[in-house]
């Protein structure tokens, strides 16, 4: 009565699928053990459906017993695969870990109901029963389309709500794959003695095969390890749980040797490195994380400077095929991976900033990246999306902390730059302004608060509030920018705002290339800027050098002010009567009390700045604090 010529060609295509599947390195992730369940359970379903339908197309020869067996042991894989399957959705969508579990065990019911009314067929005649006249359906028999059309549907559903977190790709794969499940169902209820509804999920395994589990997505420098989608992932699996330790192996000066011996033969000999890897760690994970870098999960228990002194022993020999010949040297970077609670975009960020470092280092040190690393840049990363998001919007703020003359008097302010997370916490500067200054933003930052001071000036003026000036950073990074004179000369221009009113605060880091600085400082000079030096003291300070710049003030730092009155020395005095007779003014910093604000105007200090007076605030209260002292 079956007419099963569809499924021998079927079950041949899923011979060559296993044998190809398990014939590559495969990542023991929970999708591709569930993956490698769905194959089996097909095959065995497949097998099953043959022998069953053979038995029933000859029941009067086969023993009852065992046309009994068959067809139950067929329904059992039919039920088994709905489920496997419906699991695989469960899991790409990660609702498995999002759902209630007893919505889960919910869901499991139907199943289980499905295995129970199975193994009672042969006795009952729920699904089936064998007589004399041959195989028929029983009265359960319908239950099968439900249980397959539940479970199809329930994937949809699913993958309704939780698709959002998954790659489009694999989203698309996973409703394809439960429509063609329907559609086989479909055709089964239409068809139901030509058997094609393994056709049909063959089709779907091969979709799931090339959508995810194709082996050669995860595996990179001609197949011999592992590559950084597989990395994330296995992290991402396993972060928490893993008890790891990695070892970085990363390519000195990656880019150089790129560009030295051609794309191809870079690739050549990084394969070599691969498979050398491979020998010397056979038992574990070897992952390749682009740029030279590889990055191998050992033991805990590891020795690390020991593997890592033999693998420099290696590359003192060149890396040499056919086709190349390579001399290469190796950096190395490790982390401890247990008991932790980072992401894998966390972990993965803190490597690949050290992998920098060990890549142009040629000491040939191991670095260690601590969990102190890890958490420090996880909170780079969010301080550097609080800061895109503050310049982005123009939404940095100004705060002045105001600078007093030496009768208590407010005559200045200095310009601070201010940005908020977004529950509206203010972020510290020491954290943002590094950030700023590798990225580059705080050209932009420095502008925005530059003109932030202009306007806030000329709004002093046109109140009548007489403030003689105000003090505005300028980085380093921003200093060497030929056309920062033309920028901010145009800013004061279109605020009205006389430049002289406006002192710029470098440190001594822009004072560097001197001739660079002469010529810096003289364009903005003649557009009428002058200059502070800021944070003096904590550098290295040439006094023959600051006398040609023509600075108008120097700022003491707050660890000199500090320092003195923790234990008071002939040494600063001395400097500032120094600084004083060649014609800069003084100001100093980081005045927290009457002593301090004592000894400075002891020393002859002209102007003081610290929280005695007022830490920086808003332009507001700035205004009400000006108007009361
Ligand atoms: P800075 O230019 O030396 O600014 C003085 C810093 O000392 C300010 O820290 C101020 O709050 C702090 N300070 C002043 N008096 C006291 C005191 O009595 N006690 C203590 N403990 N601290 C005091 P803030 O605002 O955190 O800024 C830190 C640094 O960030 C600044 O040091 C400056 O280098 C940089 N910065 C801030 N705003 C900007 C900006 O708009 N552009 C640039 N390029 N750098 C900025
Ligand atoms: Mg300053
Ligand atoms: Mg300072």
């Amino acid at each position: 009565m079956w007419s099963y010529s569809f499924e021998i060609p079927t079950l041949l295509v899923m011979t060559i699928l296993l044998v190809f599947f398990f014939s590559r390195p495969r990542l023991p992730l929970k999708k591709n053990l569930l993956f490698i369940q769905m194959i089996a359970i097909e095959t065995l379903v497949i097998i099953f459906d043959i022998a069953a339908s053979v038995a029933d197309n000859n029941y009067q020869t086969v023993p009852k017993w065992l046309v009994d067996n068959l067809n139950m042991i067929y329904f059992i894989g039919f039920f088994t695969r709905a489920f496997v399957m419906y699991c695989f959705t469960l899991s790409v969508t990660r609702a498995s870990i999002i759902l209630k579990p007893y919505i889960r065990h919910i869901l499991r019911i139907p199943f289980y109901f499905g295995i129970v009314v199975s193994l009672l067929s042969p006795f009952l005649r729920l699904l089936f029963y064998v007589d004399e006249s041959g195989f028929h359906y029983g009265i359960l028999y319908p239950y099968i389309y439900v249980v397959g059309f539940s479970y199809a549907i329930t994937s949809l559903i699913l993958l309704r709500y939780f698709h959002k977190d998954m790659p489009k790709r694999e989203s698309y794969c996973m409703v394809l794959y439960n429509i063609i499940l329907i559609a086989s169902l479909i055709v089964r209820m239409a068809l139901p003695t030509t058997l094609l509804m393994d056709t049909f999920v063959l089709i779907d395994i091969i979709i799931v095969y090339l959508g995810f589990e194709n082996p050669e997505y995860f595996l990179e420098l001609r197949s011999t390890v592992f590559n950084s989608i597989a990395l994330r992932e296995y992290i991402e699996e396993n972060a928490g749980k893993m008890d790891y330790k990695v070892i970085g192996i990363v390519v000195h000066r990656y880019q150089v040797i790129r560009e030295v011996y051609g794309a191809n033969q870079t690739d050549v000999g990084l394969s070599l490195i691969g498979k050398y890897l491979k020998q010397f760690f056979p038992k574990n994970k070897i992952f390749y994380n682009r740029k030279g870098r590889f990055v191998v999960f050992v033991d805990p228990k590891t020795d690390v400077e020991y593997a890592c002194k033999n693998l420099s022993k290696r590359f003192r020999k060149p890396w040499k095929s056919e086709e190349a010949e390579l001399y290469l040297t190796p950096g190395f970077v490790t982390i401890d991976l247990s008991e932790n609670d980072f992401t894998a975009d966390e972990i993965l960020g803190s490597m690949s900033r050290i992998f920098e470092k060990a890549g142009n280092s040629e000491s040939g040190e191991i670095f260690y990246i601590s969990k102190a690393d890890v958490q420090k840049n996880k909170t780079d990363t969010l301080v550097r999306r609080y800061l895109e998001s503050a310049i982005d919007n123009n939404t940095v703020e100004l705060y002045l902390q105001p600078l007093v003359n030496r009768r208590g008097r407010i005559v200045g302010a200095e310009a601070l730059a201010r940005i908020k997370d977004f529950e509206g916490s203010i972020i510290p500067p020491g954290m943002f302004i590094p950030l700023a200054e590798s990225s580059g933003r705080i050209n932009e930052m420095g502008e925005q608060i530059f003109e932030k001071t202009c306007s806030f000036m000329r709004y002093l003026m046109a109140e009548n509030i007489n403030l003689d000036w105000i003090n505005v950073n300028l980085s380093p990074v921003q200093f060497v920018r030929t056309d920062l004179a033309e920028r901010y000369s145009a800013i004061a221009k279109k605020h009205k705002v006389d430049p002289g009113l406006i002192h710029l605060e470098i440190t001594e880091e822009s004072v560097v290339d001197e001739s660079f600085m002469t010529s810096q400082i003289q364009a903005l000079g003649e557009k009428g800027f002058k200059f502070v030096l800021d944070d003096y003291g904590t550098g290295y300070s040439n006094l023959s050098r600051l006398k040609k710049c023509p600075f108008i003030n120097i700022k003491l730092d707050k660890s000199l002010v500090w320092g003195y009155d923790k234990e008071p020395d002939v040494i600063l005095p001395n400097m500032v009567s120094t600084f004083k007779s060649m014609g800069f003014g003084i100001t100093a910093e980081g005045i927290e009390n009457t002593k301090m604000e004592d000894d400075m105007k002891g020393i002859g200090c002209d102007y003081l700045q610290g929280f005695l007076y007022s830490k920086p605030i808003p332009t507001s209260e700035f205004i009400k604090l000006f108007n009361r002292m």
